[in-house]
C-alpha cells in the first residue's frame, strides 16, 4: 500500500518577522490605536501567517492557534470562565485583558510557564462560575479563512484534559464534576465546526506527556469516546508534545481519527513503544519529526529515514508529516539574519525554514526528486560541523582539572567566613539588581547605537553604581551589590562576553503576552575570553568598607535560556559554561572580591517532564554548579539565588550545590515554603526572601519582621539571611529605599529580641 504523505504544521508564532503583533498589541493597550484598527490590523497577521504557510506547501494549515495573548486565555473566555473579579466590565476584549494583565482593583490571573517551555500561560480559574460558551473562537477562526482566503484550515483547540490539568480553583475529587460541565461545551464546538465543514481538528493534549494515572485516563478515555460518538464526521487528531505519551498503548487505541507523536523530544519512548506495540490500522499516525522548540536545520536524510522507519511500523496509508510540536517557541524567519557567518546561517532553521522542511521531506517520501534541496542541505550541515566545536583536548584538561567539590566542608568554611566578614546576625542584602530606570535603558541604548561612547557610557555606569553604593550605606545594608546596570538581560550579558555565542537581530519568541526574549544561540565551544564582572565589582567595593558581593549567571541557567546545540548532551554545553565561568570566579576572588553570588533561577525550569528523569538532570545541574564554584579559598563565600518556592522536592540538590548562602523566594508562596522547612533540613546559609518584590507596594516593617520570626521558628538564626525575594531592577527608585529601609528596620529589631 502507497503511503499518502500530508504536510501539516501544528501552530505558527503569533509574533511577526518583526514583532508586529507585540507592536499592534501595546499600541492598543496604550490607546494609541483604536479598537477598529486594532482588529483589522491583528486580521490582516492572522490571515497572513495563514497565506505564507499554505504558500509553504503546507496541506494542514492551523487555525485558531492565533491570540491576541495566549491561547489557554482564550479558552477559558471562551467558556466563560472568568473570575468574579473581572465580571461586569461588559466588554468582552476589555475582560479578556482584565485577566491577563490585572486592575487596579483586581490582580491579574496568574501565570505559569507552559510545560518545559519558555511561554507561559493563563492559569484558568475555575471556581465556583459554571462555564458556559460564549463564543466559538475555533469556528469563527476557520470561517474567516474560508470566506477572506478560500482556505480550508485545520483548527487546533486545547483538549479538555489538559485544560482541566492546567486550571486551578478546584478539588482535585471535583475532576470529573468539571469535566461534566466541560464536555457538552467542547462538543457544541465541534459540532458546529463539523457543520461548518471542518475536516480534521487538531485536539491539543500535552497532558498526556507526564506520568499520569489510571484514573486519570479514564477521563481521557471518557472524553474520546464522547467526542467520538457526537462528532462522528470529524477527524479528530489528538495531538501531543514535549515527550514520549505516557500510555502509549491506551493513547492509540483512543477513538480518534489521529494521533500526534513527538518524535523529537519524545523520540526515545516513542520510536521504542511503536515498535513494540505498532500503532492501530485505522489512525493516522502524525509524526513530529522536525524539532519545534529549538533553531537547528534538520539533517533531511536522517528524517527521510526515520519517516520510513515510522511508517514501516504503521500500517495506515496516510501519514501527517510535521513539526514536533507548534512553531510558537521558535523565531519566524532566518531571513532576516543578515549579520550571522555563513556558516552558522547555513545550519539554522527558524519556522518558516521548518515549515519548508516539513514540505521538502513530504515531496522527497512522495516520490518527487528534491536532490539538490537534499544536498544542499547535506552540504551546509557538513560544513558546520567541521567548524565549530571542536572541544579540543586544551578545554578537557581544563575541565579536568577543575575541583568539583570544595576542599572544606561546609561547617568548616563557615568559620574562616565568620572571621573574615565580621557581620550582625540576621544579616542583610539583596539578590544582585537595583532599578533599571528609563535612563538606564536610554543610555544603554545610546550605546548600542554608537550614539554614546564607551568611555562616556562606562562613566555614566560608574555613576549609577556610586549612586547606590551610596544609598546602600544609607539604608544600612550589611552586604552590598554594585546594582547590575550594566545587564539587559542576565544571560545575553555573559554570552556576549564568552566565546561560543551567536546574537540574532529578529529571533524573537513570545514570553508571555507581548514580552519575548531574544535567547542566544551556542553554536561554538564555550570559553572564557577575559573576565566579565570584574571591573564593575571593583570599582563599587573601591566606594566602600562593606562587602560588596560579586554577580554572575550560573552556567545551568545561562543553558536553559539559550538556544543550544541539539547534536551534543546539555550537559556537556553546560560543563563548558561552568568551566568558563570558574575563571570569572577566579577572577573575582584575585581581584578581591570574596562573597560571589551565582543565580540559578532557571534549574527549576529545565526539570525534565517526566519524574524518573529528575535525578539525571539534577546531577549534572549540580556539577555544573560545582565546577564554577569550588575552585576557590574557604574564607570565599559562596552565594546562589532561585526564583521559586517550590523546595521540598529538590531540597537534596539544593543541598548539593553547597553554596554558602542561598536565597529563594517565599513572600509569595505565604509561607508554604517555611513549612517545608519543619520536614526538611537545611544546613547551610538561607535567606528566605522576606517580601515580594512584583508589586509595587512598600512592605511594612512588622510584616517582614512577622515573616522573620515565622521563619526562625524552624531554621537556625546563625545561619538566617534577610533579603527581598528577587532582583530590583523592576521597580522603581523610591519604592526599592523605602522598601529596603523598612526591611533593614526589620533585622534590626529582630536581632534585638535574640
Ligand atoms: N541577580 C539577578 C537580579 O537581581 C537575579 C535575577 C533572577 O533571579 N531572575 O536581577
Ligand atoms: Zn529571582
Amino acid at each position: 500500500m502507497e503511503t499518502n504523505w500530508i504536510s501539516s504544521s501544528p501552530g505558527y508564532p503569533r509574533l511577526g518577522e518583526n514583532r508586529e503583533w507585540k507592536r499592534i498589541l501595546e499600541s492598543y493597550w496604550s490607546d494609541k490605536i483604536s479598537r477598529e484598527e486594532f482588529l483589522q490590523t491583528m486580521k490582516d497577521l492572522r490571515l497572513q501567517y495563514l497565506q505564507k504557510q499554505k504558500d509553504k506547501g503546507i496541506a494542514l494549515v492551523p487555525s485558531s492557534d492565533f491570540s491576541y495573548y495566549d491561547h489557554i486565555l482564550d479558552t477559558a473566555v471562551m467558556f466563560g470562565l472568568v473570575p468574579e473579579r473581572f465580571q461586569g466590565s461588559g466588554d468582552m476584549l476589555q475582560t479578556y485583558f482584565n485577566m491577563a494583565r490585572g486592575t487596579d482593583e483586581a490582580p491579574a490571573c496568574e501565570m505559569t510557564k507552559w510545560f518545559n517551555t519558555n511561554y507561559h500561560y493563563i492559569v484558568p480559574e475555575l471556581g465556583e462560575i459554571t462555564p458556559s460558551l460564549q463564543e466559538n473562537k475555533p469556528l469563527q477562526d476557520f470561517k474567516e479563512a474560508k470566506e477572506e482566503l478560500g482556505m480550508d484550515t485545520k483548527p487546533v483547540l486545547i483538549g479538555p484534559f489538559t485544560f482541566l490539568k492546567l486550571s486551578k480553583g478546584y478539588e482535585t475529587a471535583d475532576f470529573e464534576a468539571k469535566l461534566e460541565q466541560l464536555l457538552p461545551l467542547y462538543t457544541t464546538v465541534l459540532q458546529q465546526l463539523q457543520e461548518a465543514g471542518a475536516s480534521w481538528v487538531q485536539i491539543d493534549e500535552p497532558s498526556l506527556v507526564p506520568t499520569i494515572s489510571e484514573e486519570e485516563f479514564r477521563s481521557v478515555q471518557h472524553i474520546y469516546e464522547t467526542f467520538a460518538a457526537d462528532v462522528p464526521e470529524l477527524s479528530i487528531l489528538l495531538q501531543t508534545y514535549f515527550e514520549g505519551v505516557h500510555f502509549y498503548e491506551k493513547v492509540t487505541s483512543l477513538p480518534a481519527a489521529g494521533i500526534g507523536l513527538d518524535f523529537v523530544h519524545g523520540y526515545e519512548k516513542n520510536m521504542a513503544a511503536l515498535k513494540q506495540f505498532g500503532f492501530p490500522e485505522d489512525k493516522t499516525l502524525a509524526a513530529g519529526v522536525i524539532d519545534g522548540r529549538n533553531i537547528w536545520r534538520a539533517d533531511l536524510k536522517a528524517k527521510e529515514e526515520l519517516l520510513k522507519e515510522i511508517d514501516a511500523h504503521a500500517p495506515q496509508s496516510d501519514k501527517i508529516v510535521q513539526p514536533s510540536c507548534s512553531l510558537l517557541h521558535v523565531p519566524v524567519t532566518k531571513t532576516l539574519e543578515t549579520k550571522l557567518d555563513s556558516v552558522l546561517y547555513g545550519a539554522l532553521s527558524f519556522a518558516d525554514e521548518k515549515l519548508e522542511e516539513i514540505a521538502a521531506l513530504t515531496d522527497v517520501l512522495s516520490g518527487h526528486s528534491a536532490a539538490d534541496t537534499m544536498e544542499e542541505n547535506q552540504q551546509a550541515l557538513k560544513t558546520f560541523a567541521k567548524t565549530y566545536r571542536q572541544q579540543s583536548a586544551d578545554l578537557t584538561k581544563e575541565r579536568e582539572s577543575l575541583p568539583s567539590k570544595r576542599e572544606l566542608p561546609f561547617a568548616e568554611r563557615k568559620k574562616y567566613q565568620d572571621e573574615t566578614w565580621e557581620l550582625p546576625l540576621l544579616p542583610t542584602t539583596t539578590i544582585g539588581s537595583f532599578p533599571q530606570t528609563k535612563e538606564v535603558r536610554v543610555a544603554r541604548q545610546q550605546f548600542r547605537k554608537g550614539e554614546k561612547s564607551p568611555e562616556a557610557y562606562n562613566e555614566f555606569i560608574r555613576s549609577k553604581i556610586k549612586e547606590w553604593i551610596d544609598l546602600q550605606e544609607d539604608i544600612g545594608l550589611d552586604v552590598l551589590v554594585h546594582g547590575e546596570f550594566e545587564r539587559n538581560d542576565m544571560v545575553e550579558f555573559f554570552g556576549e562576553k564568552l566565546n561560543g555565542f551567536a546574537f540574532t537581530s529578529y529571533g524573537w519568541v513570545q514570553s508571555y503576552g507581548s514580552r519575548c526574549v531574544k535567547p542566544p544561540i551556542i553554536y561554538d565551544d564555550v570559553t572564557f575570553e577575559a573576565p566579565m564582572t570584574v571591573e564593575e565589582s571593583r570599582y563599587a567595593q573601591s566606594l566602600t568598607d562593606k562587602p560588596v558581593k560579586g554577580m554572575l549567571t550560573g552556567p545551568v541557567t545561562i543553558l536553559n535560556w539559550s538556544f543550544e546545540r541539539d547534536d551534543i548532551p546539555r550537559k556537556e554545553t553546560s560543563f563548558q559554561i561552568a568551566v568558563a565561568l570558574s575563571r570569572e570566579v577566579q577572577a573575582l576572588e584575585e581581584s578581591g572580591i570574596n562573597m560571589i553570588q551565582v543565580d540559578e533561577p532557571a534549574v527549576r525550569e529545565g526539570l525534565p517532564l517526566k519524574r524518573e528523569e529528575w535525578d539525571e538532570y539534577l546531577d549534572w545541574s549540580v556539577t555544573a554548579f560545582r565546577l564554577a564554584t569550588s575552585n576557590i579559598k574557604a574564607s570565599t563565600q559562596i552565594h546562589t539565588h532561585m526564583c521559586y518556592s517550590e523546595f521540598q522536592d529538590m531540597i537534596e540538590s539544593i543541598r548539593d550545590l553547597d553554596a554558602d548562602v542561598i536565597s529563594i523566594e517565599t513572600s509569595r508562596s505565604h509561607g508554604g515554603l517555611i513549612e517545608s522547612f519543619e520536614t526538611a533540613v537545611y544546613d547551610k546559609g538561607i535567606g528566605l526572601g522576606v517580601y515580594d518584590i512584583h508589586s509595587p507596594r512598600v512592605p511594612s516593617v512588622d510584616e517582614m519582621k512577622d515573616m522573620i520570626d515565622r521563619a526562625l521558628r524552624v531554621l537556625p538564626a546563625d545561619l538566617f539571611w534577610i533579603n527581598p525575594d528577587c532582583g530590583l531592577k523592576t521597580r522603581n527608585t523610591p519604592e526599592t529605599v523605602d522598601s529596603l529601609k523598612n526591611m533593614v528596620r526589620a533585622a534590626r529589631e529582630s536581632r534585638e529580641t535574640r
